[in-house]
């Protein structure tokens, strides 16, 4: 028998990392780049307009399709998400491309799908040697329209994640954060990749839109195929491949278990985070997309702690204009009202890469000009989005956010920019915030190691302890092969957290955390026992912060705090952090 073949079928058992929480039961939709063999045959003299007008015809559909595609995403997400296809109609579009097809066909008199793919493999070649970055770039859509086309041509289906028609869960090798936008969230229950760590993007995402995903797998794609039934669990890391009925019957009640602990959770949400002894702590959401909003008020948070704005560079073809900038955060602010939104500049680079913005691929992009190297070395790209952040700040309150500061040259240069632009406000004078809080985030080992000297000349900080465990361990956040290593509770994590936290306290400003520690229950108590003053999380994480800072002294906290340092393994730490919040959670049952 085939071994691939019996593998795909039986039953199985995989562990990989668990990425967003939840249980999700489907059938499986494959997400993965395809190849079609493709035969050349001859073709006789009086066919030959008939296969001229097959490619016409696959060119017609290939477009409606597209259409429809940009029609749905525009509805549900917006225009700017919707606007990624222009650039694949502008392919379709292609006069010199059409008619050397057909062109060969005539001449050689070849069936269509033959003299298509000998022409696009020609175009993708040019493309991928062009100097031109942007130019290089657009070779992924000569591509996917390519294989759009092929299809068509070949009769053959396939759905993207913005156009699934039925309730699926995903699974493939990888999603990147903008296949992860995309995907049409009604019908995506669950995913599971092979790729991919906890703090990846795509993870984060998952977890903002509540959809319960598995990633690191290593190897789920080799044993499954589209249509079986699998189960996501995403509080355990488990995925289960084609299982028994009693199996399936266990993990609906386990899924009703977790709706029920969340529903359980749900009274927590319009309460404020203050200790047993009246220690006040903000509890804000971060979010990718402004149609978060809902869910922010909805689980209770009290205003945006980290808002991603880099979302909206992604799957378009060109940059947000001040506009549209202006437009977001003012719904932010206004929706907020006093509340507080913290607003990151364009964090690009990294996982998070934007073809247009000629971005050259680095060997190391997660240590290449991403974030703030990016918008210094394009004053023009960053001062648009100031402008909107300007604009927009009168309608609530807003603060800006820089992203990936390493030292302090960059954070006076940024200033500087900053202060270009409304120097810029009020010479024509339009109406800006001038108070606006103006902070950092420490997400690199050097300024955690100059706090001090950084807190002397900004409002806040706040820990992105996504990056900095990243860097401060040297453990690439999205490789699943190394994900072992990616530990919180390193003492050299901590050691860092805190005297940021205190450097920030010395110079009288507050820290919070953005990164997705302040997400883990586990870590509440030895986070507010170390001082920390804002927790920003996925909003879906709010409710149970505020449970757990409710439930105990501030003097408690800081004991385990300090019991905690003391520890030389992230083992001990994690095993004592652990203890904690069980007897926490068992006093109060009582
Ligand atoms: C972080 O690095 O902790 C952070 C919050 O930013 P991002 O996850 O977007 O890199
Ligand atoms: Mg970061």
């Amino acid at each position: 028998m085939n071994s691939k073949k019996s593998t795909k079928n039986s039953k199985k058992l995989i562990k990989g990392i668990a990425a967003s929480p939840g249980i999700a039961i489907g059938r499986v939709f494959i997400w993965d780049s395809e190849e079609y063999t493709i035969s050349k045959h001859s073709i006789s003299e009086n066919k030959l307009m008939l296969e001229i007008s097959r490619f016409e015809y696959s060119l017609i559909k290939t477009r409606s399709e597209i259409l429809e595609i940009q029609n749905q995403i525009s509805k549900e997400m917006g225009v700017e998400h919707a606007e990624i296809f222009n650039a694949h109609l502008l392919v379709l579009e292609d006069r010199m491309l059409i008619e050397e097809v057909i062109n060969k066909i005539r001449k050689e008199k070849v069936n269509v799908e033959h003299a298509f793919v000998v022409v696009i493999k020609k175009y993708a070649e040019i493309f991928s040697k062009m100097d031109d970055e942007y130019l290089r770039e657009r070779l992924a859509d000569i591509q996917d329209v390519g294989k759009r086309i092929i299809r068509n041509l070949l009769g053959k289906q396939k759905q993207g994640l913005a156009e699934l028609k039925e309730k699926v869960v995903v699974v493939g090798t990888n999603l990147s954060p903008s296949d992860t936008a995309l995907m049409h969230k009604e019908k995506v229950v669950g995913f599971a990749t092979d790729m991919g760590g906890r703090t990846s993007h795509t993870a984060i995402l998952a977890r903002s839109g509540e959809i319960p995903a598995v990633v690191g797998l290593k190897t789920i794609t080799p044993f499954v195929k589209n249509g079986d039934i699998i189960i996501i669990d995403g509080n355990s890391g488990n995925v289960i491949i084609n299982p028994q009925k009693a199996v399936i019957k266990k993990y609906q009640k386990e899924k009703k278990k977790f709706q029920d602990f969340e529903k359980g959770l749900s009274r927590f949400k319009s309460l404020p985070a203050i200790t047993k002894d009246g220690r006040s702590i903000v509890i804000g959401a971060n979010i990718e997309f402004p149609e978060e909003l809902p869910s922010v008020i909805a689980h209770g948070a009290q205003g945006i702690g980290l808002y991603r704005t880099e979302f909206m560079y992604l799957n378009r073809t060109d940059v947000p204009t001040e506009e549209e900038h202006f437009q977001a955060y003012k719904k932010v602010a206004q929706t907020l009202k006093k509340n507080p939104a913290v607003i990151r500049t364009l964090d690009i680079g990294g996982d998070k890469f934007v073809s247009h913005l000629e971005i050259p691929r680095e060997m190391n992009p997660l240590m290449g000009r991403r974030a703030i190297r990016f918008c210094l070395a394009r004053p023009d790209i960053f001062k648009t989005q100031l402008r909107g952040i300007l604009r927009a700040s009168v309608y609530g309150n807003l603060k800006i956010m820089y992203p990936m500061i390493s030292g302090l040259v960059e954070l006076r240069q940024a200033n500087e920019i900053l202060r270009e632009v409304m120097h810029e406000f009020k010479r024509k004078r339009i109406a800006f915030d001038k108070d606006i809080e103006v902070g950092i985030m420490i997400e690199v080992p050097s300024a955690a190691l100059i706090a001090d000297i950084l807190a002397k000349e900004v409002s806040f900080f706040s820990i992105g302890t996504n990056d900095l465990i990243q860097y401060a361990l040297a453990v690439d956040r999205i490789n699943e092969k190394i994900a072992y290593l990616y530990e919180p509770a390193h003492p050299a994590v901590l050691r860092l957290i805190k005297s940021v936290i205190d450097a920030g306290h010395n110079a009288g400003i507050w820290v919070g955390m953005c990164g997705e520690m302040a997400a883990e229950p586990v870590f509440t108590l030895l986070l507010l026992g170390l001082g920390l003053d804002e927790f920003s999380a996925s909003a879906v994480s709010v409710p149970e912060i505020k449970k757990i800072i409710r439930s105990v002294n501030f003097e408690q906290a800081q004991a385990i705090a300090s019991k905690i340092l003391l520890f030389e393994s992230s083992e001990e730490i994690q095993k004592y952090a652990t203890a904690k919040l069980s007897e926490l959670i068992t006093n109060s049952k009582k």
